[in-house]
């Protein structure tokens, strides 16, 4: 079935692009598109909704803004930043993506990324799947012993958890220790094979941050300021991002 065609207006009918070029250095050269497609071809979005980057980018400049909140395609970006790769002309599209989710009321966005964000800000963890810091102890415990004893070549790994001084301030996928704590260990023994001075934080060791994506930067803010404060108080110098 063909799309429906959106029908334009003689006036343009709103400055969200505009918004956007005042927020972010040389507005992003969100006015700069040269219409070559480069962008929709890499983009893991495109076809979703009927959208692609280089529509979407089409539509602001049109000033079809009422389009644009009403739109889900915003949610499907994964702000992967390959479209900025590729165009010619370097036009920031993510940050024009990130923006449009603003449009909408914060109640109202996508209720998955909404539930994790706001689990992630009940808990000190920063777990997306609420998962305590005693929790999260006992399950690293447990699964360090299992293969500490099983496995006898890896009888001397570690798992620390606020371990002072440590050079390396390890996150860890909030889903793991919940529904797959195995898969936290190929990681273990990677950084024990390779010597490596590291730990977990009580606090803040939850390594996605949905409010990011949520485009709630109060709590985006919250979130990494909590993990920063305990890689800080730990003495820690490099943050391991796994996510
Ligand atoms: S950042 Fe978003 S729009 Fe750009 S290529 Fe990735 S998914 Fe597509
Ligand atoms: S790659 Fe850049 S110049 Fe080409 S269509 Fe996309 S945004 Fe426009």
């Amino acid at each position: 079935m063909a799309e429906e065609a959106i029908k334009l207006g003689r006036e343009k009918k709103s400055i969200f692009i505009d918004k956007v070029k005042e927020l972010i250095p040389d507005g992003g050269n969100l006015n700069l598109c040269l219409t070559c497609g480069a962008c929709s071809s890499g983009c893991p979005a495109t076809g979703l909704e009927g959208m692609d980057p280089r529509k979407f980018l089409r539509m602001a400049a049109l000033g079809l803004d009422e389009e644009i909140v009403a739109s889900n395609w915003p949610w499907m970006c994964t702000m992967c930043q390959r479209c900025v790769y590729v165009c010619p002309m370097k036009i920031d599209i993510p940050q024009l993506v990130f923006n449009a989710r603003t449009l909408r009321p914060r109640e109202e966005r996508p209720k998955g990324i909404l539930g994790s964000c706001d689990m992630a800000l009940r808990n000190d963890s920063g777990s997306a799947m609420g998962t305590s810091p005693e929790d999260f102890d006992f399950v690293v415990g447990d699964v360090l012993e299992e293969y500490q004893e099983s496995q006898p070549e890896f009888a001397d790994m570690q798992a620390p958890i606020d371990k002072q001084g440590a050079e390396f301030f390890l996150n860890q996928n909030s889903r793991e220790p919940v529904t797959e704590p195995d898969e936290m260990v190929p990681l273990w023994k990677i950084l024990h094979l390779a010597g490596a001075d590291w730990t977990y934080g009580s606090k803040g060791w939850g390594g996605e941050n949905y409010c990011l994506f949520l485009a709630d930067n109060e709590s985006w803010e919250k979130l990494t300021r909590n993990t920063a404060g305990q890689a800080s108080a730990l003495g820690c110098t490099t943050y391991l991002n796994t996510e």
